[in-house]
Order: C-alpha cells, then sequence, then structure tokens
C-alpha cells in the first residue's frame, strides 16, 4: 500500500472540446510520481501539478532510452462513474518489460493503487462523450546522471492522462495495412514482447514509408526470415482464415496484448478455433486470392479493434471483406467497447470501479 501525497493545483486548465479530443493532445492538471534509489527502494508517491519534469542532461534514460511504458484507459459509465479494464494485466505487463530492461516494478497492487487514486483525482477530465475515454500513461525513466552503460541507480515511475476521442479520426473504417518485408521490429532474444521506447523509435522509419506509399500502419513480419505475420504498428493482429481465428504466438517478438488476450478469451467462449501457430504470409494472401481470407483486425487499447480492409505484400494486394467490417470483428468490437464503457454486463469480471 502506498501512501500518496497530494500537492493539487491551485489553478485548474479549461476542459477541452470533448468532439475534438484527437489522440494525446491534451493533459489533465496533475500527475503521479514516485521515486526509486538503489538501496532505499520505492519512496516518496505524490500526486502533482501536471508540469515539465526537471532532469539532469546527462540523465541515463536520455541516452540509453533506459525507460518502459504501459497503455490502458479509464472509461466513463452510463451512471456516470469510472472504471478501468484489467488494470491488473498492465501492471503485470510492466514487471516483465521492467525485468527485460533491468529497471525496477511497482509490485501490482501498488501500480492499481496509483492508477485509480490519479484518475480519482482527474475525475471531472475523464469525457462523457460516445468513444471518449482518459488514456492512461504509467511510465518509469531512468534518472541518473551518468554517461557510462550499466544499470541506473535512481528511477522516477509517473503517470499522467489524457483525455482521448476515437483513436482513428475516420471512425471505425477498415485500415490500410503495408506488410513491411525490409525492416524488422523484433527478433528472438529481443524486446519485442516489451513496452520500451527504442522499439517504436525503431519502428518510425516503416511508418514513414508506409504512409508515403498510401498506408496507414505498418505490419511486420517475424525478424527471421520474414515469412510470418507478428503485429500491426502497435496492435496485435488476427486473420480468419476459411472459420479458423489466427494471430501470432507471444513467444518474445510479440507484444501480449490485452486486447489480444481478451479477443482470445472472448472468441473462444464463443465456439470459434482460434490459433496461435505462427501463420505465413504467403498463406494470408493465397487465401485472400481464395476468397478465403474473410475478415483481418487489429487490437490494441487505443482503437480497441480495427477492421484491415487492405493488405499490401510486395508486388500483391489483397482486399478484405470489400472494404467493410465483417461480423467476427464487429461483435468483437461491439462486446468489449460494450464491457469497457459499461452498457453491457461484464460477465468476464475484467472491470475495476475507481469511482
Ligand atoms: C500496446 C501494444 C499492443 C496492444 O496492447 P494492448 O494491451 O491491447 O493495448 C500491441 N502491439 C504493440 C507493439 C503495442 O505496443
Amino acid at each position: 500500500m502506498l501512501n500518496i501525497k497530494y500537492e493539487l493545483a491551485t489553478t485548474k486548465k479549461p476542459k477541452p472540446d470533448e468532439n475534438n479530443l484527437g489522440f494525446g493532445i491534451y493533459y489533465t492538471d496533475h500527475m503521479f510520481v514516485i521515486d526509486h534509489t538503489e538501496g532505499i527502494g520505492w519512496h516518496d508517491a505524490r500526486i502533482v501539478p501536471y508540469a515539465p519534469l526537471m532532469l539532469d542532461p546527462a540523465a541515463m534514460v536520455l541516452h540509453y532510452a533506459m525507460e518502459s511504458f504501459e497503455g490502458m484507459k479509464a472509461y466513463r459509465l452510463p451512471d456516470g462513474s469510472i472504471q478501468l479494464f484489467r488494470p491488473e494485466k498492465n501492471a503485470e505487463r510492466m514487471i516483465n518489460t521492467n525485468k527485460r530492461m533491468c529497471l525496477p516494478s511497482l509490485p501490482v497492487e501498488d501500480f492499481v493503487q496509483a492508477v485509480k487514486a490519479l484518475v480519482e483525482t482527474e475525475k471531472d477530465w475523464v469525457p462523457h462523450q460516445d468513444g471518449t475515454s482518459l488514456y492512461i500513461r504509467p511510465f518509469i525513466i531512468a534518472t541518473e546522471p551518468h554517461l557510462g552503460v550499466r544499470t541506473s541507480k535512481t528511477h522516477q515511475f509517473l503517470i499522467i492522462c489524457s483525455p482521448v476521442g476515437a483513436y482513428y479520426s475516420t471512425g471505425i473504417n477498415p485500415v490500410k495495412i503495408f506488410v513491411e518485408d525490409e525492416y524488422t521490429r523484433a527478433c528472438p532474444g529481443g524486446t519485442g514482447f516489451t513496452k520500451c521506447g527504442g522499439n517504436y523509435a525503431a519502428s518510425l522509419v516503416s511508418q514513414v514509408k508506409a504512409h508515403d506509399l498510401g498506408y496507414e500502419q505498418t505490419l511486420w513480419l517475424d525478424g527471421v526470415e520474414h515469412k510470418y505475420v507478428e503485429e500491426v504498428g502497435s496492435m496485435n493482429c488476427f486473420f480468419k482464415i476459411d472459420d479458423v481465428i489466427y494471430t501470432a504466438p507471444c513467444v518474445g517478438t510479440v507484444l501480449p496484448g490485452v486486447t489480444r488476450m481478451s479477443c482470445i478469451e472472448l472468441l473462444k467462449k464463443w465456439g470459434y478455433t482460434v490459433s496461435e501457430d505462427r501463420l505465413p504470409i504467403a498463406k494470408v494472401m493465397e487465401a485472400a486470392k481464395a476468397g478465403k481470407l474473410e475478415e483481418v483486425f487489429g487490437t490494441g487499447t487505443a482503437a480497441v479493434i480495427s477492421p484491415v480492409g487492405e493488405l499490401r505484400y510486395e508486388d500483391q494486394v489483397a482486399f478484405i471483406n470489400n472494404g467493410e467490417i465483417g461480423p467476427v470483428t464487429h461483435k468483437l468490437y461491439e462486446t468489449l467497447t460494450g464491457i469497457q464503457w459499461g452498457k453491457m454486463p461484464d460477465d468476464m469480471g475484467w472491470t475495476v470501479k475507481v469511482c
């Protein structure tokens, strides 16, 4: 149990227009901060006014990307109350990330306590409009000023919040995806399963390339053979072929998404066959030619479910379901968003009340 000190803001920012929130543009009035010092552990948990950080220019995070982060949301229910979706899964995943990155972690209970405390402080910032939510960004940075490459003796864990609209400005319209066959996101033994900033810095070159070619996102292939599908941008990816729903196995190169896990649990409950065997991109393109690539969709906290309407791999282009959202994609979207925004009963026990 953390002993959180409150230093509340004396002036509050005006709230942005809920119809025009975008993603990650506005930040709330406060942030959560806790320090970690080698030999002492975690100390000085506090909720303070949102403000720029004071960092030594030699702070290790700035030089060697010694940081990690999480992404989750708080949802406003029809009765005005606020809830989280499986926050302990984010806490557990951050612990796994931090082990790989030699960063210290908060215990699951403390992580969830900190998220709840900040969201409750910022409860007026959780928007009311359909499809909007409060995006929560926990992260940890190595703060020790030191230019030698080694683990840091001091760290800071913070949580900031941003009210967000629907992730895709175009709504739930299918996205066009470019299959990356040149650059690699993750390799066995690497950091693909972690939310560490370096993974995203290294992915931008492909995002820029995809945009230049008229595509919205990149579909990554495995880093060894460039043969098997792994994931899309910052989403896990599902393919429905001939009544089997495939998604890449989480064996170290794929980010273990909370949305992915929840989709698999729902699909199995509904009686679908879910395969976590490796799926060759060649099989996806062949299925498309044979008219058997029934649905493709990405999953992630930001977008929830994002249908894919077009896939380009080398000189082949696959169009999926006439550019429309498929029935399984739609059912998953309705169910997950229904549970998250409290419009459907939570039979799975996934939600956690804040206030
Ligand atoms: C965050 C993320 C996901 C989705 O994870 P969720 O827990 O569902 O939000 C998928 N892939 C990558 C690379 C990610 O960073």
